[in-house]
């Protein structure tokens, strides 16, 4: 059985964060371990506030658990602060560097309450050295390379920053957030240079859905515990968003959540 470790916020609804990557993991075949960042307070409508966890506690709780288990892939998601991101970043140094990371660079939620502290934006730059694949969407892609994307080229150049100036394996810039259609770019670095590859996406509108973001990196982690490469795990887990949105369900009063997670 293969392991994969998410280190994220948890989220009572269990639309996103901790609670919904390991309702994927599992959809996925894979064993589940979380690490908690930082509690919320939220439904399906908004977040209504953010503790984080004491920084020593995230620590630990990797520490710990590293110790004993290895998983076979691991995903960061929500830090909350930069005292927790630091603390992630240093247990994360005990993991060895043939597991591959997948960081989800939680900036803020869908509702606007920001889910990161600003002061903590170094230290997720840093955390995303050697990363196999980081996964912005076009806003977290803008503010954290500091340009501006209104177009194919603006995206590529915004992943060459990512590659170059980060130090992460690949990108995938999630074109959700576009205008025109909601294409991704997928951007890794190989031995002749950086190759991008656009993977084209259909609008779904299904009014808004809790954590999409959440479950696609989820998916990806899944896919690469798995030992499916990197192309095709970005494959398997985007096929795995849209089934989700496509059988989007409403529990509570405010953003629908993804379909039922019944496998691949
Ligand atoms: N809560 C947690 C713990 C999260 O990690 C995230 C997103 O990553 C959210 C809430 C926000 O999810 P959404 O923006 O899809 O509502």
């Amino acid at each position: 059985m293969k392991c994969a470790l998410s280190i994220a916020g948890s989220d009572p609804t269990g639309g996103a964060g901790l609670q919904a990557d390991l309702q994927v993991f599992s959809a996925f075949g894979v064993h589940g371990a979380g690490v908690v960042t930082a509690l919320t307070l939220q439904d399906s409508a908004k977040v209504h506030s953010v503790m984080p966890v004491f920084p020593s506690v995230a620590l630990d709780q990797i520490r710990v658990l590293l110790a004993d288990i290895t998983p076979s892939a691991v995903k960061v998601g929500m830090l909350a602060t930069d005292d927790v991101a630091r603390m992630v970043q240093l247990g994360l140094a005990n993991l060895g560097a043939d597991v591959p990371r997948v960081i989800d660079p939680v900036l803020a939620a869908s509702d606007g309450t920001p889910l990161l502290e600003r002061r903590a934006w170094p230290v997720l730059r840093e955390i995303m050295h050697g990363a196999e694949l980081v996964t912005p969407n076009i806003p977290e892609a803008e503010l954290l390379s500091e340009t501006s994307i209104s177009g194919a080229q603006d995206c590529e150049r915004a992943a060459r920053i990512f590659i170059e100036d980060f130090g992460c394996r690949g990108v995938l810039i999630k074109g959700g957030h576009s205008t025109g259609p909601p294409d991704d770019l997928l951007a890794f670095g190989g031995e002749s240079g950086i190759s991008f590859h656009w993977l084209g996406g259909e609008r779904i509108d299904v009014g808004a859905v809790h954590g999409t973001g959440c479950a696609l990196a989820s998916g990806i982690t899944a896919g690469l515990a798995l030992g499916h490469s990197l192309e095709r795990a970005v494959a398997d887990a985007r096929q795995f968003v849209v089934r989700g949105l496509l059988n989007a369900a409403s529990l509570g009063n405010g953003a629908r959540f993804l379909g039922p997670k019944d496998g691949q």
